[in-house]
């Protein structure tokens, strides 16, 4: 879909997966003017293909569009852009079990402004793609390493929307935290270094004693569509929650630490390294975990096993 400012958007059309033409001067290119989603849909066991929560991307998607100066798409229209898109693909949703389709949403500025200044229009597209599990090594957890060198976002900053800047900025502490062997990096706070923040592209919890507590988003954290749900899922499974600032050492302290998000779902931590400190956390003998409960619970919703009571799921056929 393309729109120029003060339009609304035009309704665009299915396109085979190609490039785009793209003017050296646009806006994506040289000011950051980017958005992106990230959903996706799963296969039931009847063959039916479902949406998690796709109304929840297009209202971040708006809000993030507001902060950067762009127009977006109403939720009708990203609901219709996304849906269209997984019917044109739908043969390519696996089966249950065996992965789902991830959906990539874009909202980008294609327009010339040499100046610095917003685009005069932009387009709205989406894109999908079978994927498996996204940490399908290593037993399916995470080995984290706590970045001192980089921080993610600021306060007053874009770290609570989805822009493409916030992405390139990681690469650099997750490219070393991989050459030593871990999976990602934790973020810490940038006004002092001392709480934890989030995962390079996923949320964090901890459990101490069976509470469950994750950083409150304030402004520089990602507002995980994942993660709200988990918080939802917790407190109807009868789980104390608390949203708040979390110092590094209650984490280096935690029974058990986990992360959320679209691609991760809900993946277990198994180490996380701070400073030179490696603390693995090991669940007591016999006793499920308080994140695998919450990852069936939340995985069943989504491939139709367990009854979607909160209405989550939006059918595409
Ligand atoms: N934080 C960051 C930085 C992310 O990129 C993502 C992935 N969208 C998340 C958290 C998790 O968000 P969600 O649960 O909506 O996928």
């Amino acid at each position: 879909m393309k729109c120029s400012i003060g339009e609304s958007f035009q309704s665009g059309s299915i396109a085979p997966f190609g490039n785009l033409e793209l003017s050296p001067c646009c806006t994506l290119l040289n000011y950051g003017q980017g958005l992106f989603e990230g959903l996706k849909a799963y296969r039931k066991e009847d063959g039916k293909v479902q949406l998690f929560r796709p109304e929840q991307n297009a209202l971040r998607m708006q809000t993030g569009a507001e902060r950067l100066c762009m127009p977006s798409p109403s939720v009708e229209q990203f609901l219709h852009a996304v849906k269209q898109t997984v019917i044109a693909n739908k043969r390519w949703v696996p089966p249950p079990g065996r992965g789902s389709m991830y959906i990539r949403p874009l909202l980008m500025g294609m327009g010339p402004a040499l100046g610095l200044g917003p685009s005069p229009n932009y387009m709205f597209l989406v894109f999908a793609s079978p994927v498996g599990d996204y940490y399908d090594k290593g037993g399916k957890s995470m080995n984290l390493l706590v970045e001192d060198k980089h921080r993610r976002a600021s306060p007053g900053g874009t770290g609570s929307i989805k822009t493409v800047a916030n992405y390139s900025p990681v690469l650099n502490a997750q490219a070393r935290a991989k050459a030593q062997g871990f999976s990602d990096v934790l973020f810490l706070d940038a006004a002092t270094g001392k709480y934890i923040e989030e995962v390079s592209a996923c949320n964090i919890f901890i459990v101490k004693d069976k509470v469950i507590s994750t950083p409150e988003t304030a402004g520089t954290i990602l507002p995980g569509i994942t993660r709200k749900s988990i918080i939802q899922l917790a407190l109807m499974l009868g789980y104390k929650v608390e949203e708040r600032l979390i110092p590094v050492e209650e984490l280096l302290d935690a029974d058990e630490v986990f992360c959320t998000g679209t691609a991760v779902v809900v993946t277990p931590v198994s180490s996380v390294t701070h400073q030179g400190r490696r603390v693995e956390y090991k669940q007591s003998q016999g006793e499920t975990p308080v994140n695998k409960k919450l990852c069936k619970t939340l995985t069943g919703i989504q491939m139709g096993r367990i009854d979607d009571k909160m209405g989550w799921m939006v059918q595409v056929d």
